[in-house]
């Protein structure tokens, strides 16, 4: 397939991506895809006939998010991905004069990308054995790093949904509890160690009753598609807040995702077997296939007047549990799901330290710190640092990306 708008080669954006989003340009607020550099309005293209023949309500594309469309199933969204596939092909219908091209296309530098969901709930694993490994050993025993639960279900907790921004958010530094000298009495203070977690989240597309569960069969079927996902962490509020409840205003203060909802058909392709599981799972946690994806990611931080350094280069193949696995754990005791909702995988961390997908693992502990451009160190973010995630997949001249997750942290 090629379309007959520009795409360049390290484009995340190719024809065999067509990822749903919400763009904002003056009073305009609509739906949108994305082909190369250029943004194409779904509500021009539905007014226009192209989405002819496909049962979509006449407003869907101008609601502020995508929850509404995405209720419609899998047979409608996947129907209108196709369409669209075949529309921007070169030939296709909207390769023609015949069509008012400048309400349909717009340059990506014109607009601004919108949080594209409603995300009524929001939450968290930690699913990379390498990194609950890496965790595991700095804070608790290195001969005992994994918790005897860890090799027997996803373990997971409950986040916050409303304060997951969209990439090139501005975050605050948090102030919270922190012990300083004192082993045992804290002070109220902003956080010294500021931290990324390099993320994947995946966004529910179906609802389910209470009492209902998914299996890891069914899975695919609730997971609408991808976004990648910074799960911002204040490590030294955390350390001393997260006995015996787990996280809280160490993590709840901001998340970034990416704009674009990359689909889970877009990423088929690049499906893989995830790593051996080492010990025999409960049968609802058995599955079938091929559960993993070859998604590449990598985190650079960049001063503010400085080039970016990369930090990390890691693959969302490392995850010792999958996504099937994450939402039949989830429900496996009746709790439902609802459209909108996000389901973050936790730090991807892979084996080697420069595949790790945090500051607390990269520079152990700040033990080794990272040398910026402009000659300072950093062992976690500084105030006007922007920590820039990417992630894309590529196979036989075949790209799929999901543009920029980004995030700048402001003096608190
Ligand atoms: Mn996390």
């Amino acid at each position: 397939m090629k379309s007959f708008i520009e795409v360049a080669k390290e484009s995340d954006f190719s024809i065999y991506n067509i990822p749903f989003g919400i763009y904002n340009k003056g009073e305009v607020t609509a739906a949108c895809t994305r082909i190369g550099d250029t943004i194409v309005d779904l509500d021009k293209c539905l007014k226009v006939g192209v989405f002819n023949g496909i049962d979509l309500p006449s407003d869907v594309f101008l609601r502020p998010v995508l929850n509404d469309f995405i209720a419609l199933g899998k047979n409608v969204t996947s129907a209108v991905r196709l369409r669209l596939q075949d529309v921007l092909q070169q030939g296709g219908a909207l390769d023609s004069d015949k069509y008012e091209k400048s309400g349909i296309f717009i340059s990506k530098d014109l607009v601004r990308m919108l949080l594209p969901l409603h995300v009524g709930d929001y939450t968290d694993f930690y699913s990379s054995r390498e990194h609950a490994t890496n965790v595991g050993s700095m804070f608790r025993d290195p001969n005992n790093a994994l918790l005897p639960n860890w090799l027997h279900m996803p373990i997971g907790y409950h986040g916050r949904a409303s304060s997951i921004v969209v990439s090139g958010t501005k975050i605050k530094r948090p102030k919270g509890q922190i012990l300083q000298d004192d082993p045992i009495s804290p002070v109220y203070k902003t956080t010294k160690q500021l931290d990324f977690e390099l993320e994947m989240a995946f966004v529910i597309g179906k609802n389910t009753e209470l009492g209902q569960t998914v299996s890891t069969d069914e899975a695919e079927d609730y997971i609408f598609g991808l976004m990648l996902f910074n799960d911002w962490s204040a490590r030294d509020i955390q350390r001393w807040e997260y006995v015996p409840l787990g996280p809280f205003l160490g993590k709840n203060f901001a998340s970034t995702v990416s704009p674009w909802i990359v689909t889970l058909e877009a990423l088929e392709p690049f499906k893989i077997a995830g790593p051996e599981q080492e010990v025999k799972v409960l049968p609802y946690l058995e599955f079938n296939g091929l559960k993993n994806y070859d998604i590449h990611l990598s985190v650079d931080i960049m001063e503010p007047y400085g080039e970016p350094v990369r930090v990390s280069t890691s693959n969302f193949k490392y995850m010792y549990w999958n996504m099937c696995q994450q939402l039949a754990h989830h429900t496996v005791n009746g709790c439902n799901i609802r459209v909108g909702d996000m389901m973050a995988s936790g730090t991807i961390s892979g084996p080697t330290p420069d595949t790790y997908g945090s500051m607390l693992e990269i520079t152990w502990r700040g033990t080794k710190p990272v040398l910026m451009t402009d000659g300072s160190e950093r062992r976690f973010i500084n105030n006007g640092d922007t920590v820039k995630m990417r992630g894309w997949a590529e196979k036989e001249g075949v790209r799929v990306g999901f543009g920029p997750c980004d995030g700048t942290i402001l003096q608190g």
